[in-house]
């Protein structure tokens, strides 16, 4: 978590890492600081609470300089006060640095640290890699970059860090190891980002730094690219592709509902140049090379989390229906500590729409390590994961700024689909007609999401009567079931209603027990095989005066006699339904957050990309 943002050039420093500081926020909004050099001395502004509180509180105050640096928190040791905000001075207050990650033997250094003198202000574990620095480079005499280096050889964790000093303002000192950091190259500056998009409006060349690597940006020197052992390292720069505008609201109240309103558009990316309707024909060109290897493995394990996770469910009834691969799905987070029986014989595919969640990166390290083949599903282009798998696909969303995801899980349902039919046709498991009858109506998606969407008004005023409810059920069977987790994970995250997601048919085995005249119960009740099992289910929450509010195909009459209120979605084949069903409950929370006065895009103690255990 936390959004880190640098500049070294001859521009103001200091708006250039507040506008990347709100790019950035969704990633952590604890806090926010900076630290700039104005040639003469280090300047530094922390704020508790947005960026725009660190925006007030520097408004009259020096901000000048050309280099400097730039945090937003999301806090793991110590309260989110302007105390352990970053960044954070060393004890001499010569140096600054700002921090991503876990230093996990802090408590060690720390007191080692003050048995030598060293004095803390904050509680942050930042700060001792902070002292450490100092302590090398008072030690040893060496520069920055030197003392930076060796701290980093002493610490256990995950960082991704930026240094400066007082003393030079031409240079930056990054490192990073576990949690990402993209510099930024510009003639005569440099950026420095958490990822990609504080850097993009000025410069499309950009470094993805390495795990262990560190490097020091130099006005003078230019680039110098090393290890933590001190092996010279040659820079590998690269190209962006992502566009300005998409980082935008685009006259959308919220980047949440943007991103909703963008589906037709991020799905049909999604396929393109995959789903090749005239030539019966999906091309997945990374997978495909190690198709064998998979349909010889005896199952294939997800690994994921939160969302993803979700969609991970979708793709196990995908997969085993379509392409008949025995499927588990487990959290990233259960799966690496557990011990798991896995071997070089096993196929991972591992979900994470940042590509950077700390979680699954790990199960991801220790699948690896036990010889299994990994494939990605990612969102964030050339992200630790894409790089850290053997192959997989990217999701082609755009960037996802909401801190809930909306148009990450569409899309990583949709190359879940996408894999399945592959492997399904590949394998001769699914017959062609079949096979030929989904890719017309995958294709078909995007029109039908469009159409979803115009239900946005009604939906609204669904919210309007819900809005209230402390409590809401998701219901669903069959596919659907991961679809009803979802809601109730949206309206969850962002309106902090309490709701739980429950395979409709598990309601008589405990939740049931929950329902009365005040509960709303949202129940996805489509014309597909279970149908009719749905529609028992609705009549036992109405025997019990819950309120339903079921999702349907279009022109459906039953429900609609029984349900409180009917939202028609158009009818696509069983196995796409949840590309289309998730649609308005994604509408629903967005709505009801509103109407409570939740923040949408940056709900209370969440971030956008997991990059802590
Ligand atoms: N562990 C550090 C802190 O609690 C950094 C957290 C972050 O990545 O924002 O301050």
């Amino acid at each position: 978590m936390c959004g880190i943002v640098a500049y070294i050039g001859d521009k103001k420093a200091f708006p250039i890492i507040l506008k990347g500081l709100k790019r950035l926020e969704y990633r952590g909004y604890d806090s926010a600081g900076i630290a700039v050099n104005n040639g003469t001395e280090l300047n530094l502004y922390k704020k508790a609470g947005k960026v725009v509180e660190l925006e007030k509180f520097a408004k009259d105050k020096d901000t000048s300089g050309n280099v400097g640096i730039g945090h937003t928190r999301w806090a793991t040791h110590g309260k989110p006060n302007d105390v352990n905000a970053h960044p954070h001075a060393s004890g001499n207050s010569k140096f600054a640095l700002v921090h991503n990650g876990i230093i996990e033997n802090y408590a060690v250094l720390k007191e080692e640290l003050e048995k030598r003198g060293h004095i803390f202000k904050s509680e942050t574990d930042t700060e001792v890699l902070m002292h450490l620095i100092e302590d090398i480079i008072s030690k040893q005499n060496c520069d920055l970059f030197e003392g930076t280096r060796q701290a980093l050889n002493e610490v256990i964790g995950a960082y991704a860090i930026v240094v400066i000093s007082e003393d030079n303002p031409n240079e930056i000192i990054a490192a990073k190891k576990s949690s990402p950091l993209v510099i930024g190259v510009g003639i005569d500056e440099f950026f420095i980002g958490s990822d990609a998009t504080p850097i993009i409006e000025y410069t499309k060349n950009v470094i993805y730094l390495e795990d262990g690597e560190i490097a020091k940006l130099s006005l003078t020197s230019g680039l110098t690219l090393k290890t933590i052992q001190n092996v010279e390292k040659t820079p590998y720069i690269q190209e962006l592709e992502m566009k300005i505008e998409t980082l935008e609201k685009g006259g959308y109240d919220h980047f949440m509902l943007k991103e909703i309103f963008e589906q037709p558009r991020s799905i049909q990316d999604c396929m393109r140049g995959r789903l090749m309707l005239h030539q019966n024909y999906i091309s997945l060109g990374g997978i495909e090379a190690y198709q064998d290897k998979i349909f010889a493995a005896k199952r294939l394990i997800i690994i994921a989390c939160g969302t993803s996770w979700h969609a991970g469910i979708v793709g196990e009834y995908l997969l085993e229906e379509l392409a008949r691969i025995p499927v588990e799905v487990e959290y990233a987070s259960e799966f690496r500590y557990r011990n798991p029986i896995i071997d070089e014989n096993d196929i991972v595919i591992a979900i994470s729409q940042s590509g950077e969640t700390a979680d699954t990166l790990a199960a991801i390290e220790l699948a690896k390590s036990k010889g299994a083949t990994i494939i990605g599903i990612c969102n964030v282009v050339n992200s630790t994961i894409a790089r850290a798998t053997d192959c997989g696909a990217y999701t082609h969303a755009g960037p996802e700024i909401g801190v809930a995801s909306t148009k990450a899980f569409t899309a990583q349902v949709t190359v879940l689909t996408l894999i399945s039919l592959l492997f399904g046709k590949n394998k001769g498991v699914i017959e062609p007609a079949r096979f030929t009858r989904l890719m017309h109506e995958l294709n078909a998606i995007p029109s039908k999401v469009e159409e979803v969407l115009k239900s946005d008004a009604y939906i609204k005023s669904i919210a309007e009567i819900y809005k209230d409810a402390p409590n809401a059920l998701f219901l669903g069977r069959g596919i659907n079931f991961p679809v009803a987790l979802e809601g109730a994970l949206k309206l969850k995250e962002i309106s902090y209603i309490h709701a739980e997601g429950y395979p409709a048919a598990e309601m008589k085995h405990g939740p049931i027990a929950l329902i009365d005249e005040e509960m709303p119960v949202y129940v996805i009740a489509t014309q597909d095989a279970s149908y009719e099992k749905v529609v028992s289910n609705i009549q036992e929450v109405k025997a019990r005066k819950g309120k339903v509010i079921a999702i349907v195909t279009k022109g459906d009459k039953v429900v609609k006699n029984i349900a409180d209120h009917v939202i028609e979605i158009p009818k696509t084949d069983d196995m796409l339904v949840p590309l289309l069903a998730t649609i308005p409950f994604q509408l629903l929370s967005y709505h009801v957050a509103v109407m409570r006065a939740c923040n949408v895009d940056q709900p209370r103690n969440l971030a956008k990309s997991v990059t802590v255990e």
